[in-house]
């Protein structure tokens, strides 16, 4: 298979492109044409499967094709458990996203809370974060989920183990209903496999 058979837009193949990627990997091939068509997904993916694009292609494709977010929201939430995580995921997300009018943005703990709330004010496109930070930012009325389209649970197994699983619950009572939702997991043990149910409406399970 082949990156132009899967029917991602020009500026994403063009971004492919730049990337030096020949061909799709196996959790790219299963979880881009389920994301494209809009289903909610669960994938069994470790780190270095390629999971990153396998998620955010698809992902941005999508969101080219809506109206942009208006101010303070975010169209695609990104949960990611550690802050390394979530700027890794960000600047993955900013070249694939180099040739469109995306606006993404990053939030953490451990760094000054002003220039994130400033960053949302215009509203994004795409918004990475970590659980606890955005919490306090929608606490500070600086998030708000009102254009939520789509949720990535990046890791969802080391989020768990990390103890956020509080914090997410509480996130995602704050998101809309109808939304497309996918989980990321190395594995599926007992709890990540609760929360995935859930949170998903009749999902594609894939692995590799
Ligand atoms: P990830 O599993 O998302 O952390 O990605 C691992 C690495 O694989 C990253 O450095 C990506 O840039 C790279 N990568 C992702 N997809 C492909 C692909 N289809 N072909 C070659 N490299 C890729």
């Amino acid at each position: 298979m082949s990156f132009s058979q899967l029917g991602l837009s020009a500026p994403l193949q063009q971004a492919i492109e730049k990337q030096g990627y020949s061909t799709p990997s196996p959790i790219q091939e299963q979880a881009i044409p389920a994301i494209l068509s809009g289903q909610d997904v669960l994938a069994a993916a470790q780190t270095g499967t390629g999971k990153t694009a396998g998620f955010a292609l698809p992902l941005l494709h999508r969101l080219e094709q809506g109206k942009p977010a208006s101010p303070n929201n975010v169209r695609a939430l990104i949960l990611t458990p550690t802050r390394e995580l979530a700027a890794q995921v960000e600047q993955s997300v900013r070249e694939y996203s180099e040739f469109m009018p995306l606006k993404t943005a990053v939030v953490f703990g451990g760094v000054g809370i002003n220039p994130q709330m400033k960053r949302l004010r215009g509203g994004v496109d795409v918004l990475i974060a970590t659980p606890g930070r955005l919490l306090d930012l929608y606490q500070q009325n600086a998030v708000k989920f009102s254009d939520l389209e789509m949720l990535v649970l990046d890791e969802a197994d080391r989020m768990l183990d990390m103890g956020f699983i509080h914090d997410i619950k509480r996130i995602l009572k704050l998101l809309p209903a109808k939304r497309q939702t996918m989980l990321f997991s190395a594995t599926f043990a007992g709890t990540v496999t609760e929360l995935a149910e859930s949170i998903t409406r009749q999902p594609v399970k894939l692995s590799t």
